[in-house]
């Protein structure tokens, strides 16, 4: 393997985890059919498992592309093969070291290493000589038609194309047409090389299809040493072949590129590796395509390809979300011959149900209201021990400061309580957690009548949040000391289209109608237990009755010392329970 080119500390936890082992519980699925099938039957003789996963560096990676890297890394490790990660590019004008570099960093915190990291750019010299072959047999032409008289010969579903004028050129003029092609005589779109195949086949993809174009850009690894680029069927098959790839898993969107992906091994009589088709991944009220994530980027309407709305694995990085619940959600998705959408509260639910497990409690009041205990000792300060982990007692536990003067959270106090509310409210008493019981009393009111301030009393016999008189109350609610107190900006996530397919809009209209304008919500004055201070970017929190919350790299930044902003990842009602419910799962 090629030495990391960008080291990942927040990988180092999870570097080189397998995917979940299947065993003889957990249910097969039809690549793993596929790939046992083939090893018992030696079809590759004693060959080994090869996969490889490959993007094109042209965005960064979004939670889609999880589920092909579990499958690509996956099944290989699951028969004891391996898996290259390989960047399909062949596009220089879309491609970006950045997205080299993100890709590399995305795929290792997944928990995922490769065995050899490639470039289909490191074949082109071997795919131009392949193509000399390929015309020397008269199996490709080099063709002058413009891109849309190609369109335009090409027919359609249901009539035959049309050959072009310049099908039937001699070898020797291909030969010669091709080389120039290559030393840069033509401008770009001047000529392209074509399979020659069949312009009547049923397959539109094997009309003829371009295999080379003319493109005078400069490449992020080649640099100007090429102008003619192979398109994505001719360079990916071979570079399958020329790894020895056994398996080529890709999207289903590929299958009717199937026949020609086996023309060309076949023709050329290379390594016979074979695609297998699966159902790419869609989620509700998400959207899966780099294309049009760029488009947001570019934008401008998040912040960047890691905004925590994103479904880059990067965004939900920084959301909070962990590459163990993304693995066991793509497991749990499935992998069929069929397009489907899944479900975004499953996804929720695997993250809760991990974080449930791993993130220390904390107490954080995200819109406070200051209540006074009337009763409590002026100048007195005390601690209150308080469980780390309730899911986990080797967490431990922390002293948490309590005094006089507390923030409460402003919908947990209501001067005229509505029917059912157990909460805070004039004459009503309820538990802070581990402190005291306390019974409010009155409010203080602005000009405007808002309450901004509430009093109570306390029981002092209460302490540790249980009465000796084994009185009971309704509500427990989560409190800071006012006077320890950090200050702390907090963001919530909403949905990032208001729609559970976010291609749904009307004519006229594009998928940015769908993009919901309140997704992000930032609430500037929250308190926060003082021990969240020393937080760090791989902790995670559940800010008790609130949700999953973790620190943004924005409270790190040079830019701001000593400001802190904690992601809501998820708030803690989890309503795939409910829908699972419905739907009899
Ligand atoms: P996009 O449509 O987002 O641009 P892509 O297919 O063009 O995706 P590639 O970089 O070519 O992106 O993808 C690398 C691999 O990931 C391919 O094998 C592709 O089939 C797979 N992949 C991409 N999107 C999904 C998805 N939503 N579900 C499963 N696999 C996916
Ligand atoms: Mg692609």
């Amino acid at each position: 393997m090629k030495a990391m080119t960008n080291s990942n500390p927040e990988s180092a936890a999870v570097k080189n985890q397998a995917a979940p082992i299947p065993d003889a519980h957990t249910p097969s699925n039809f690549l793993r059919d596929i790939i046992a099938e083939d090893v018992r039957t030696k079809k590759y003789g004693d060959a080994q498992i090869q996969t490889r996963f490959p993007p094109e560096p042209n965005g960064y990676l979004h939670i889609g592309h999880a589920k092909a890297i579990c499958i690509d890394f996956g099944l290989a490790g699951q028969f004891g093969g391996k898996t290259n990660l390989r960047f399909d590019d062949t596009n220089p004008e879309k491609e970006e070291q950045e997205y080299v570099d993100s890709i590399q960093k995305d795929v290792r915190w997944l928990g995922f290493e490769w065995d050899r990291l490639c470039y289909a750019s490191d074949y082109f010299g071997q795919l131009c000589e392949w193509a000399l072959q390929l015309i020397k047999a008269g199996k490709a032409y080099v063709d002058d038609l413009s891109a849309d008289q190609i369109r335009q010969h090409r027919g359609t579903l249901t009539e035959p194309g049309t050959d072009s004028p310049y099908r039937n050129r001699s070898i020797e003029e291909n030969l010669d047409l091709f080389t120039r092609m290559k030393t840069g005589e033509f401008p770009d779109g001047a000529r392209v090389l074509r399979a020659k195949i069949d312009m009547a086949s049923p397959n539109l993809n094997m009309r003829d299809p371009v295999m080379y174009r003319i493109l005078h850009a400069t490449h992020q690894r080649t640099g100007d040493q090429w102008c003619i680029y192979p398109m994505y069927d001719y360079a990916h098959g071979q570079s399958d072949s020329l790894e020895r790839v056994t398996h080529s898993m890709c999207t289903l969107e590929f299958a009717d590129h199937q026949p020609l992906y086996r023309w060309y091994i076949e023709q050329l009589g290379i390594f016979p590796s074979e695609q297998i088709e699966f159902d790419r991944l869609n989620i509700t009220y998400t959207m899966l395509s780099k294309r049009k994530l760029l488009q947001l980027v570019q934008e401008k309407r998040v912040n960047g390809w890691d905004d925590p709305r994103m479904p880059t694995l990067s965004g939900l990085r920084r959301r909070g979300f962990t590459p163990e619940a993304i693995r066991t959600f793509v497991a749990a998705a499935g992998v069929s011959r069929t397009n489907g959408s899944t479900d975004i509260e499953m996804l929720e639910h695997f993250q809760r149900d991990d974080l449930n497990h791993r993130a220390s409690r904390a107490m954080a009041v995200l819109r406070p209201l200051k209540l006074i205990i009337d009763n409590y000792p002026a100048g007195q300060e005390e601690f209150v021990e308080v469980a780390n982990n309730p899911e986990d007692p080797s967490a431990g536990t922390r002293q948490v400061p309590f005094s006089g003067e507390i923030y409460i959270e402003h919908d947990d106090f209501r001067e005229i309580p509505p029917p059912k509310y157990y909460r805070l409210s004039p004459g009503k008493e309820v538990r802070l957690r581990n402190a005291y019981f306390i019974t409010a009393q009155s409010v203080v009111k602005d000009e405007a009548g808002n309450i901004v301030e509430a009093h109570c009393t306390y029981d002092p016999a209460s302490r540790g949040g249980n009465s000796p008189d084994g009185r009971k109350v309704k509500s427990t609610m989560h409190w800071v000391s006012a006077a320890h107190a950090i200050t702390a900006e907090i963001r919530l996530y909403h949905k990032l289209f208001l729609k559970p397919d976010p291609n749904d809009f009307a004519e006229g209209q594009d998928i940015l109608d769908n993009l919901n304008p309140n997704s992000l919500e930032i609430l500037s004055g929250a308190r926060l237990e003082p021990s969240l201070a020393n937080a760090k970017l791989e902790d995670r929190y559940q800010f008790e009755r609130v949700g999953y919350f973790c620190l943004d790299p924005d409270s790190t930044s040079d830019s701001t010392p000593g400001h802190l902003v904690f992601n809501r990842t998820l708030p803690l009602r989890d309503s795939w329970a409910k829908i699972e419910k419905k739907s009899g799962v």
